[in-house]
């Protein structure tokens, strides 16, 4: 998901970057041309961009840790965004996901 694991920045302007979820170094997938954004696609606006992902981001680990940070930002509780980092940290430690499905 863009902003976590998947990033795209002006060209040149970004050396490097780190995945909000793994904390891996995203890599650069080049310069790519195109809506950088839903609401530029919207537009039919299209730009140059350098584009950088999560060798990760497919893994169902990485996944599941996504929507457990993305749960961990949503609820109310702090009681169950304690439960849900701790799974988290079990999920990233393990690279295995604790779910195998519904999320
Ligand atoms: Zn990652």
């Amino acid at each position: 998901m863009k902003g976590y694991d998947e990033f795209m920045f002006d060209p040149g302007k970004q050396g490097e970057v780190k995945c909000k979820v793994c904390q891996d170094d995203c890599k650069f997938r080049g310069t790519r041309y195109g809506p950088r954004s839903y609401a530029s696609a919207m537009a039919g606006t299209s730009t140059d961009f350098d584009y950088f992902e999560c060798l990760s981001r497919n893994e169902d680990w990485h996944r599941q840790a996504l929507a457990l940070i993305q749960e961990i930002n949503s609820t109310p509780s702090a009681r169950l965004a304690t439960m849900l980092r701790e799974e988290l940290q079990e999920v990233l430690a393990n690279k295995t996901p604790t779910k195998t499905d519904g999320y």
